[in-house]
């Protein structure tokens, strides 16, 4: 099942999409929404960002390549870090760099959305909580954060976090490409199969440290090949099976 948020008609709906078409949900999928009314031609909504998490809470240096290229090791354990809820935004929508920052850089990453309340789990009971898959972009100002200690403000601008196109709720996450492209020029290719923690150890992880609530967004990190973004390029992150997500840089 593939599900979404969207605009039609002035009203912002959860979706369910079927095909070439959505339907509109009366309440949030990993709520058990229920679809109601006509469905509506795919090409004649807006889709929006498909979650509106309470937190995402992001995985840094979860690929050796891309801990490599930083110049850093592999973390012993997962190193979290927070963007706000505030950054994210869905396809289509503009990253904005801030006038702070002359090195904004895109890093294609695999969403992992939570579908029900998650607290000191195990592995096993993590991979039962996940409600769907979906691509993230954990756009990064390169130069705040090798400033600074704390990542809060290099990977927590408005428009930071673009999430989309939709949720696929029926993929396996073991063994997916993960890829960036800039104006057509591939700038990542990496697989799944190469994260030092899975997803299902991650949300167990960081379930021991802060409950995760349904529609939470969990960014697993980014292998090698991050780079700079300008102003006038487009973005495109691609997970296989979950679409592309395609962002205009401003
Ligand atoms: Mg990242």
């Amino acid at each position: 099942m593939r599900t979404c948020r969207f605009r039609a008609g002035g009203q912002e709906r959860w979706g369910v999409i079927e095909g070439d078409r959505v339907r509109a949900l009366n309440g949030e999928p990993w709520a058990g929404g229920l679809a109601e009314g006509k469905p509506l031609p795919l090409a004649e909504v807006t889709l929006l960002a498909p979650v509106r998490p309470s937190k995402v809470v992001c995985v840094g240096r979860n690929y050796a390549a891309h801990a490599r290229e930083m110049g850093t090791e592999v973390p012993k354990q997962p190193l979290l870090f927070l963007k706000p809820p505030s950054a994210v935004i869905g396809p289509g929508e503009e990253i904005r760099c801030p006038p702070g920052s002359s090195d904004v850089q895109h890093e294609a990453e695999l969403g992992v959305v939570v579908g029900r309340a998650l607290s000191r789990a195990g592995a096993a009971e993590a991979r039962q909580a996940i409600f769907g898959y979906t691509c993230l972009n954990d756009v990064t100002a390169r130069d705040i954060q090798r400033e600074e200690k704390q990542f809060t403000r290099a990977k927590g601008f408005d428009t930071f976090c673009p999430v989309g196109p939709w949720i696929d709720t029926g993929l396996d996450p073991a063994e997916l490409t993960v890829a960036c492209r800039v104006n057509g020029a591939e700038r990542q290719r990496g697989s799944t199969r190469d994260m030092v923690f899975d997803p299902y150890a991650l949300l167990a992880f960081i379930s021991n440290v802060m409950t995760l609530l349904p529609g939470d967004l969990v960014a697993t990190g980014t292998p090698e090949g991050v780079g700079r973004i300008e102003p006038g390029d487009w973005v495109e992150v691609e997970v296989s099976g979950l679409g592309l997500l395609r962002n205009p840089v401003a």
